[in-house]
């Protein structure tokens, strides 16, 4: 057996490694490189292999990290299947769909600035069309833990990973032995999901990294941080902010919201989910209620539910965003992105940031450089469109809510799963050395961390 990391090694984006086993090329995920400039870049390289040979695509779930590169792999000759849960495809449609359309305006951009300069700039890396050939190979799998025959006597099977909905930790029964591949984990206690499955026995282990180095805070605090923020805001007539990623992370402020609702904890608002990539996910949650954990199922059995109550409204146009501005105060705004850097969250930052009355919830990592980064670490103003906005709006930050494994539960999956070869991928360096000693230290096993273009024999 062969395998080559062509993604996510010593970093956490671009999710990509391709398994040769019994006479088959497997690919495990096949992701976007985020982040600045020149990472960015790097979904312009070649792939490592020939994207002819590869036979199946096997993807863990839809974040842009583990399926953005899918289109370029069909663009340069893929002619396979792509397998994935069912709620996986659907919402990678919409990701995939969501990123053509970004690039496409991008790209528009710098050609106009490009002519002026007598150049031609670079096309967008694939547009929608490319996405729609994509999505038409999708093979959605029978469901977890359900056998899926490869050929060649080799088995697939799905574990429910519980990072977001649909998301899968990926095994392959080989004449090799066993390589299980843990794609994004998940956090325990998360709303809606499942915990991560216990994982099988897996002679290879490739598993993720993100928060090796660290255990989570409670999710006790983090709600009581989110409802201080709503009660110092929006009996005050003032708009409380929330900016949040449209997958996932909206769904379960959407729960919490709707929890504190029916125990009569929620001030009289409206609660606008105002971003149409999060409302189209929203829809696909609301289908897959089989993959929801106990409560959650409990909790969306009825009407009302999280995704329908008395307070919410869905904003889809850019008519109807413009008019939540316009009427009236004391409300919750939900909207992308989630760190500011983009999306109908600037609008709403642009009429509420210089009010002392309104505020903004954070209920998710701000990376360094981004908007809410700046706004977390106390900027007396930010630039939007040119423009300097005082900053005097209320600032909350919460840490508890996180779709990601941390340390803790990453060891306990480790032992486990009991593996002879241990390759750690989708970290940072730091967290990854770290990571590596725990393991050592706590599992007396050996971790490998992957390097970009490696290839190990087994
Ligand atoms: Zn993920």
């Amino acid at each position: 057996m062969k395998i080559t990391f062509c993604g996510a090694a010593e970093t956490v984006t671009g999710s990509c490694h391709l398994i040769e086993v019994d006479g088959l090329r497997i690919l495990l995920d096949c992701g976007f490189f985020q982040g600045g400039r020149e990472r960015r870049d790097m979904n312009r390289d070649p792939f490592p292999f020939d994207p002819k040979s590869i036979d199946y695509v096997l993807l863990s779930h839809a974040h842009l990290d583990h399926c953005g590169r899918l289109p370029l792999l069909l663009q340069q000759g893929f002619k396979g299947r792509i397998l994935c849960t069912a709620p996986t495809a659907d919402i990678a449609k919409l990701i995939l769909a969501d990123s053509a359309g970004l690039q496409m305006k991008e790209a528009e951009y710098r050609a106009r600035k490009a002519k002026r300069r007598g150049e031609i700039a670079e096309p967008p890396l694939y547009d929608i069309d490319d996405v729609m050939c994509t999505v038409d190979r999708f093979r959605p799998i029978p469901g977890y833990d359900e056998p899926v025959d490869l050929g060649s006597g080799v088995m697939a099977r799905f574990h429910d990973a519980g990072h977001i909905l649909g998301s899968a930790a990926i095994e392959l029964q080989t004449s090799n032995g066993n390589v299980l591949f843990s794609g994004d984990l998940g956090n325990r206690h998360q709303p809606i999901v499942k915990d991560p499955c216990v994982p099988p026995k897996a002679d290879v282990l490739l598993i993720e990294s993100t928060y090796g180095d660290r255990a989570h805070k409670s999710m006790e605090d983090t709600l009581e941080e989110f409802r201080s923020a709503i009660h110092a805001v929006i009996p005050n007539n003032g708009n409380l902010l929330i900016p949040s990623f449209a997958l996932e992370r909206t769904q379960e402020v959407l729960y919490e919201l709707f929890k504190l609702w029916k125990s009569k904890e929620l001030p009289r608002c409206r609660i606008f989910l105002d971003s149409p990539l999060a409302i189209s996910t929203t829809k696909v949650f609301a289908r897959y209620r089989e993959y929801y954990d106990k409560e959650g199922q409990a909790v969306f059995s009825g009407d009302p539910n999280p995704f329908k109550f008395t307070p919410l409204r869905f904003t889809q146009t850019t008519e109807e965003s413009k008019e939540i501005n316009r009427a009236s105060r004391g409300n919750i705004i939900i909207a992308g992105s989630g760190m500011c850097t983009g999306g109908r969250m600037i609008h709403h930052l642009r009429h509420n940031l210089w009010h002392a009355d309104s505020g903004i919830l954070f209920v998710g990592y701000q990376a360094v450089g981004t908007r809410g980064r700046n706004i977390v670490d106390g900027a007396d103003t930010i630039n939007i469109w040119g423009e300097e906005i005082a900053v005097r709006a209320k600032v909350w930050t919460t840490n508890g809510f996180s779709s990601h494994a941390d340390q803790p539960i990453l060891l306990d999956w480790i032992r486990q799963a009991r593996p002879e070869h241990l390759f750690l991928v989708h970290g940072e360096d730091d967290t990854l050395d770290a990571f590596s000693h725990h393991i050592r230290d706590q599992l007396s096993l050996s971790a490998h961390i992957a390097k970009l273009g490696e290839t190990v024999n087994l």
